[in-house]
């Protein structure tokens, strides 16, 4: 009998990925955990029923996350993610040659043991303990708290607003981050799909336009994700997306992230320009 693994992506709508073998399955304290192979995604990791990640396609999401704020940024030294428990997101960050210290805080710690385990191609920059890397396990939120204009750059690389997460996507948490920016700081978040989930993308929007001089939205197609049309909100002190041009060369090979992606990603289709600023501003 053939077996699936399901993510319910809406109440009318189901992600079923055929499974070769499950790997693991089981609770943490926040969460329920699977790590399966597919046979269309490859390795998989599920956290309370919603696909987090795949071999096959989790360069796209983690170059979009990491190297669009990064080089945005023309000289990021310290970067922070929030979340990120299966390394990928700190596995890009510290490719930055100008990058002097990258400190990942996630609440599970089981996520990142399972990470390490049975995902080592993304989680390599915690398996091989590089040197710029500090994991932390704790809560993001409180953690933003305590945090004072030290980081230039904050990735928000976070579960759904649903269990440990929820908080992550609330008005005082974008403040909080703000503050733990320096002057001229940049933050982004994974704000789901601005197909599926319109009033998550307007709210979050919202409330980053609310507190940061600049906002911008920017898409990236995710196969594993609901509808495949994926967005990162992104909000900034200083420095623009939409007048970015390059301030040091990328000396790394990517998968999906080039210059010309630097631009086309906030390049966004009317019906996502009418749900951020309405229809009249067209
Ligand atoms: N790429 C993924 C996506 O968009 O679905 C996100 C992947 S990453 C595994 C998400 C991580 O956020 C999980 O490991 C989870 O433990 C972590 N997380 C959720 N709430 C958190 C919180 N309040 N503080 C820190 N980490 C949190």
């Amino acid at each position: 009998m053939k077996e699936f693994v399901t993510e319910h992506q809406s109440p009318y709508l189901d992600l079923s990925a055929e499974v070769t073998e499950i790997l693991y399955r089981g609770k943490s304290d926040f969460q329920d955990i699977l790590v399966a192979d597919t046979k269309e995604f490859g390795r998989m990791l599920v956290l309370d029923g919603v696909f987090q990640t795949s071999i096959k396609d989790e360069f796209i999401y983690h170059e979009s996350i990491v190297h669009i704020p990064l080089f945005l940024h023309p000289n990021p030294k310290h970067v922070l993610i929030i979340g990120g428990g299966d390394g990928g997101a700190a596995r890009e960050a510290v490719r930055h040659p100008e990058v002097e210290t990258v400190t990942m805080v996630d609440i599970d710690g089981k996520v990142i043991e399972l990470a390490k385990e049975f995902l080592p191609e993304i989680s390599r920059a915690m398996l091989e303990d590089d040197p710029k890397l500090t994991v932390k396990v704790g809560d993001g939120i409180a953690y933003m708290k305590q945090s004072k204009n030290y980081y230039d750059v904050i990735i928000v690389d976070c579960s759904d607003p649903v269990g440990p997460g929820e908080g992550l996507f609330t008005y005082d948490f974008y403040k909080d981050t703000y503050s733990a920016l320096t002057a001229d700081g940049i933050f982004v978040q994974q704000t789901e799909s601005p197909f599926m989930h319109q009033k998550l993308v307007k709210d979050v929007f919202s409330c980053v336009s609310d507190i940061f001089p600049v906002t911008r939205l920017y898409t990236a197609f995710i196969p594993l994700y609901p509808s495949g049309m994926h967005c990162f909100t992104l909000g900034s002190k200083h420095y623009d997306p939409l007048q970015w041009t390059p301030s040091r060369r990328r000396s790394f090979a990517t998968r999906y992230y080039n210059e010309g992606i630097q631009r086309s990603a906030f390049v966004l289709p009317n019906f996502v320009k009418d749900l951020l600023y309405g229809a009249k501003a067209r």
